[in-house]
């Protein structure tokens, strides 16, 4: 048996950053990892340049059933701490939109800082964390063929999406054998398959509005060949939904627009008239009738209209495209048990949970790294 005084289960973001913070304290840290190398979510993240903190972290950008509970870590690590920590380590960034922080050189640069930072660490990787045991106030966590002893364990086994990058829902099962509750899990930042479009506007991108729980955004989507993706729609499912209503010419009123053209322009077919709006593929997809525009009914028109600014895509046509693209999950250890000073469950003394593993779920933008890089290292102040 090995003996340390922090065990940390899992070297992505979260257990980086706790080990970090432990080994600086002086603490005996080993982190256990099932991957073959260390932070492989980190390396492919930001389509592989890594979209590292968000200046916009705080609460109203996280969600799960208490999404107050980002506060107390985001007090202690501010979007700024994290800037100064990648100056630390000369890593230069780009601001993809003002405050969303990517690495300039590509992920590898986060990783290797993150690595460089736990240089005094045990790292085990290949190594499957099976099981957690207390006894006599120590942990004993378990793998296929060895055992190691702790004060102190931090669950840093993040999310299930992704699964190709390899995933477990072992952080669950630990939780749930202390008595935390699991909120149930479910895909988010993802893509969404559903059979109102047609897949041959496949590659198409374009600016759309979409209206989630009352909530507007704005930004692109991408037509795939099973439904659709793109910021837009990752944005929209990371919210709680119902329907999803698309507007794909967000401030164009395509109800007026048409009647004009009616008036000005009666011999071109209504999707000759969208494609000033849209892009051609999607007009005639709105519209295939080759009619002339003059020949159709005033309510005709509010109709097509209605298929460019309100799209409606009903519960019960969207799947959520889950282990494919899903960057994160909703869902998973219930905070109402765990503090949010230090990341302590309040069931077990000296078991931590950091990251994704907890029910908190950040929006697209950085925001999800950076709830991992903050819970981690207020995990590893404590344990
Ligand atoms: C493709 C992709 C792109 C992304 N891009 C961004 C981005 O640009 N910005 C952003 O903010 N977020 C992004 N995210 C989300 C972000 O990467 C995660 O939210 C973050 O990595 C979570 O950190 P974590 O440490 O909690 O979990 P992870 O980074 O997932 O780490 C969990 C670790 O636990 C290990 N593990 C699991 N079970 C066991 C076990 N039983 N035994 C041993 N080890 C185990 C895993 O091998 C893994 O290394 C992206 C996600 C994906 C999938």
């Amino acid at each position: 048996m090995r003996n340390y005084d922090v065990i940390i289960i899992g070297a992505g973001a979260a257990g980086l950053a706790a080990a970090a913070q432990a080994q600086s304290r002086g603490r005996r840290v080993a982190i256990l990892d099932m991957g073959n190398v260390p932070a492989r979510k980190v390396a492919a993240s930001g389509g592989g340049r890594c979209n590292f903190t968000n200046a916009a972290a705080s609460a109203n950008r996280y969600f799960g059933q208490n999404p107050d509970f980002v506060r107390g870590a985001l007090a202690r690590v501010t979007p700024d701490d994290i800037l100064d920590w990648a100056r630390g380590h000369n890593i230069s960034w780009t601001e993809k939109s003002p405050g969303q922080y990517f690495c300039a050189a590509g992920a590898a640069a986060a990783v290797n800082a993150l690595m460089h930072d736990v240089d005094n660490v045990d790292i085990f990787t290949n190594t499957f964390v099976q099981n957690v045991e207390h006894k006599n106030n120590e942990f004993i966590v378990s793998t296929a063929n060895a055992q190691f002893i702790s004060q102190s364990v931090i669950v840093t086994t993040g999310g299930t999406s992704f699964s190709t990058l390899g995933v477990s829902d072992v952080g669950y099962k630990i939780a749930r054998q202390f008595g935390h509750k699991i909120i149930p899990v479910r895909p988010a930042l993802c893509a969404i398959k559903t059979s109102i479009f047609d897949s041959q506007l496949a590659g198409i991108s374009l600016d759309v509005e979409i209206t989630v729980g009352g909530e507007r955004i704005r930004d692109a989507m991408l037509f795939t060949h099973f439904g659709i993706g793109g910021p837009a729609v990752y944005r929209a499912t990371i919210r709680d939904f119902d329907n999803l209503y698309i507007n794909m010419a967000p401030g164009i009123d395509v109800y007026d627009v048409l009647r004009v053209a009616k008036k000005t322009a009666g011999r071109k077919s209504v999707a000759s008239v969208l494609s000033d709006i849209l892009p051609a593929r999607v007009a005639k997809w709105v519209c295939p009738d080759v009619r002339h525009i003059a020949d159709y009914r005033d309510d005709d028109i509010r109709k097509i209209a209605q298929r460019v600014n309100n799209i409606i895509i009903p519960h019960n046509d969207i799947k959520l495209h889950g282990n494919i693209s899903a960057e994160v999950v909703r869902g998973g250890v219930d905070t109402s048990k765990v503090s949010s000073k230090t990341m302590e469950s309040k069931l077990c003394p000296g078991l931590f949970f950091a990251g994704e593993v907890l029910d908190i779920a950040g929006d697209l933008g950085g925001f999800n790294l950076h709830w991992a890089w903050a819970s981690g290292r207020v995990a590893g102040q404590n344990a």
